[in-house]
This record gives structure tokens, sequence and C-alpha cells, in this order.
């Protein structure tokens, strides 16, 4: 399988990249992306073939129809790291909620957050790779709360890679915070910076982009790559349990094999509602792919209006802060597989140049072929959250609540819950009592109210020693992140 350019090439990147080089190198030309040249066919026989296999037997059979560049065995190990969830043997719950409502809990892994997914597998394999290279690698990160607990434990103590990690002090919430903080490795450091998120953002981007930072890199043998879902490797995880929702579904007798399903995201960059695009092309029988958002409703403008303006928004801060973005990188992927690369770039430029683009009214029509879009105001999250926790039984963090304005109780439909209550435990008691309490009393009061558990991993965050103190201003990142890797 060969990797291509979503912007079409400039003549010094390759024409075309084994799925290695991709990961590792994951910038393509013109700021564009990697992206598979045809996408494997899992047919009714690939899905027969998997209706009993486990989570990890699925996954590696669709890697195996991928045919990247990996070892079976390094594939292996790398899936393996599914056992370290709550249930290795079911490493992804599915709930049943209500009737025609499966809520598929992506979040059972280590950093209780769907980020693990992809990052558990997709670290090791980059470091195995980089070791087996001799090569040395960098791994930013800038990180408003998820992404940064996720690839710290994903990256922690693995050869030929160093991570750093920066977040806005105050702007996580305690529990994603300590996270990162207390995550001893030998090979990470976690930095503070005064201001928000897109400071945090910002600032890595003008350490990407100096020349002193980039000099200093090469005279000491150390290449950057990225983690982020811009990154493939992240990627090809998050189609694998879209394929696991439809077979559990059958398993169920939800559906007769072959019969399609609805499937709503909570989406933030599109890296997880790609995924279930690549499904449901790659013959997984999914009918809509349901995008639900926060206030930060770009995708919402996109998907009913063919519309992507940034010209008159602002961030915004929401209760679910992984899905606070404007930019959403992903959406480039599903443009180049829908217009190909000539156009793909057109419109990436005019975002990137005007601040906008606009589908032509056909485009659109392909684009809600396979997407419906709707948002979630904090205060309708809140009342979903109460509604559900106090009256049907199920508890779901904010970014999960977003889904639920999308169900359509006449389909047969997956949720994704892509985060623990656990990571936001002060927007759910507020929800679900009107009390505003900071992370430890949160939990225990939503524990005490709902009789959910609290994992062992978050109740021992309060007592962990911090490792890292430091909190700087964003001139400083450079200096901090230059003294870590001598
Ligand atoms: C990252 C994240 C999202 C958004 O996922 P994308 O793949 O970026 O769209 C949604 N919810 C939670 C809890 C997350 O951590």
């Amino acid at each position: 399988m060969e990797f291509i350019e979503t912007r079409g090439n400039d003549g010094r990147h390759p024409k075309a990249v084994r799925f290695s080089e991709a990961i590792l190198h994951p910038s393509a030309s013109f700021g564009g992306l990697y992206v598979p040249k045809e996408l494997p066919r899992l047919g009714e026989e690939f899905l027969q073939e998997h209706l009993e296999s486990s989570y990890k037997e699925l996954a590696l059979g669709m890697l195996d129809r991928f045919g990247i560049d990996i070892e079976p065995s390094l594939l292996k190990e790398a899936v393996d790291l599914y056992d370290r969830f709550d249930d290795p043997n079911n490493p992804i719950p599915v709930v049943d909620v209500e009737p025609n409502l499966y809520v598929s809990e992506l979040w059972h892994g280590p950093t209780r957050a769907f980020k693990d997914m992809a990052l558990q597998p997709f670290g090791y394999i980059l470091s195995s790779l980089a070791k087996e290279r001799g090569e040395e690698y960098l791994i930013l990160a800038a990180t408003s709360g998820d992404t940064g607990p996720a690839t710290l434990e994903s990256f922690k103590n693995r050869p030929n890679v160093r991570v750093a990690c920066l977040y806005p002090d105050g702007g996580t919430s305690d529990v994603q915070r300590l996270q990162m903080v207390t995550e001893d490795g030998q090979n990470l450091k976690v930095i503070g910076i005064i201001g928000d998120f897109d400071d945090a953002q910002s600032a890595l981007k003008s350490l990407l982009a100096s020349p002193k930072f980039n000099e200093r890199l090469k005279e000491l043998g150390i290449e950057l790559s990225a983690a982020n879902s811009v990154n493939f490797g992240r990627i090809i995880f998050q189609i694998i349990y879209h394929i696991h929702s439809y077979l559990e579904l059958v398993r169920r007798g939800v559906v007769q094999m072959g019969e399609s399903i609805d499937i709503i995201v909570p989406s933030g960059n599109f890296g997880n509602a790609l995924g279930g695009y690549y499904a449901k092309k790659m013959g997984v029988p999914i009918g809509t792919i349901k995008i639900a958002s926060n206030e930060n409703n770009v995708l919402t403008e996109l998907i009913q209006k063919g519309r992507y303006d940034l010209r008159d928004k602002e961030l915004k801060k929401t209760t679910s802060p992984a899905m606070d973005i404007l930019k959403s990188s992903n959406v480039e992927r599903v443009l180049f597989d829908k217009f190909g690369a000539k156009r793909t770039k057109e419109l990436m430029e005019s975002l990137d140049q005007k601040g906008y683009y606009e589908l032509t009214p056909e485009e659109l029509k392909s684009l809600q072929a396979d997407f419906e879009a709707d948002f979630s105001t904090d205060e309708e999250v809140a009342e979903v959250i109460k509604e559900y926790a106090l009256h049907k039984g199920y508890l779901m963090d904010p970014h999960t609540a977003t889904t639920i304005k999308l169900f359509d109780s006449t389909r047969p439909t997956v949720a994704y819950s892509t985060a623990e209550w656990t990571k936001f435990a002060p927007t759910v008691l507020k929800a679900l009592t009107g009390e505003s309490k900071r992370d430890k009393e949160a939990l225990e009061e939503v524990a005490k109210i709902t009789g959910a558990p609290i994992p062992p991993s978050i109740k021992a965050l309060f007592d962990k020693p911090i490792i890292y103190d430091t909190v700087v201003p964003k001139e400083r990142i450079e200096e901090e992140i230059l003294k870590f890797l001598v």
C-alpha cells in the first residue's frame, strides 16, 4: 500500500511513500497530508470471517488487508497493548442505552479518553521504527487536555523518541493536568504555559518555524515527527472500532449482516469521523455519519451549508474542550477523497489565505450523501447529562452528550463515547446538582449520586508526586525544550 498527498506533489517530496515513511515524516507537499492511494475492500466475507473474532484479531485482520510495510510481529505487539484496557477481552464495551441507541465506549484505556485507542499502538510502532533505523525523534504536542496525557503514556520510556508536551496552565481539568505532571518517564518533558490553548498552539508553531531551534535539532541529530491526527498512523487504528461496532450490533441481532447502521461522532479534528468514513468506504454497512459539535460549530456549517468560514469566528471555551477547535485538520482527507488533489489544494489555500472556502452545490450534495451534522450548546449538554444519568441510567461525559441531539430513534445507531465522565467531573456534577466543585470533590459527589465507580488510576492521581512543575511565559518555551534535549 502506498500513500499519496492531499494537495498534490511539489517535486521535492517523493511522489508516493510507504506507511513507515508517512508516519515518521507526516508533513506532505504544500502543507498537505498523506492518504492511502486506495482503500482495501472489506466485503461481507471479511465481516463474516470476523463475526466471532476478538478485538485484537479483528484489528490484525484489518491491518493485514491494508498491506502496510510493518512486520506482522511488530503489529501484533502493538495491538497487544489493548491488553492494558479495563477488560482485555472486551476493550470497547458497547452499551445498550435505549431502543436503537448503542453507546460504544472508547475510553477504557490508561488515560480514560479515546485518544488511547490509537496512541497506544501507534506510539509503540513509531518508537520501534525509529530504533530499527537508528534515528532519534522529537514529538511536540500542544494539548487542551486529552492528547497530552495519551501521548505521554504512549511514548513513556520508549526508545528513540522524546516527547515535549505543552499545556495551558489553568486551562485543563485537574485530572488532565495531574495525568501529565505526574507522568514519570526518562524521555518526557511537560511544560505549562501562561496563557490559553491557542497560546500553547501558536507557541508550538513558532517553535517549529524557528531557524535557531531547527539548527539545534540538526546539530543534535534529532528529527521532528507528530502524534496528532494529521499522522495517518493514528487514523489507521481509528478505522477498526467502527468495524467492531457494526459487528457488535450484528452479534446482538440488532441488524442482520448487510443492513446498515448510523453512527454519531463527537468531533474536533475529525480523526474519529474520518475513521468511520473510511470504514464505510471499505464496505462496512454504515448509513449516515453524524457529526456532533459544540458551539464551535464550523463542522455543522460545512456539512449543512457547504461553507467553511473562519472570518467571523472566535474560539469559544465550552464544557467539551477537546472539541474546541476551529481548523479541523482531517476534513482535508475527505475533500481529497471526494474531489481530488487539485480541488483540495485550492480549497485549503483559500482557507489559509482568505479564512474561508465554499463548496459547489454538487460538492455539498456529495458531502451530504455521507454526513449529517448538528451542534449542542453547553446548556443542552448539561440537560442531556442530567436526563440520561438520572432517568435513563447512563452516565456520560460532556463530549459524549453532544451526540444525543443527532439520534434518530427509528435507526439502529452507535454513538461514540470519547471520554470517561471522570475526566470532566466538575461539569458532570454541575449538570446533575448545579453545584460547582473542583475535580477531587466532584468525583466523589458524582460517584455517590450515581453509584458509578472511579477507576484506581484516577483516584491515585491526587496522591502522586508532581514531577513537572515548570510553568513559563511562551517566550521561554524554546529555552526549556532545548534544555531538555541536551
Ligand atoms: C480528541 C477528542 C475528541 C475529538 O476527536 P477528533 O478525532 O479530533 O474529532 C472528542 N472527544 C474527546 C473526549 C476527545 O479527547
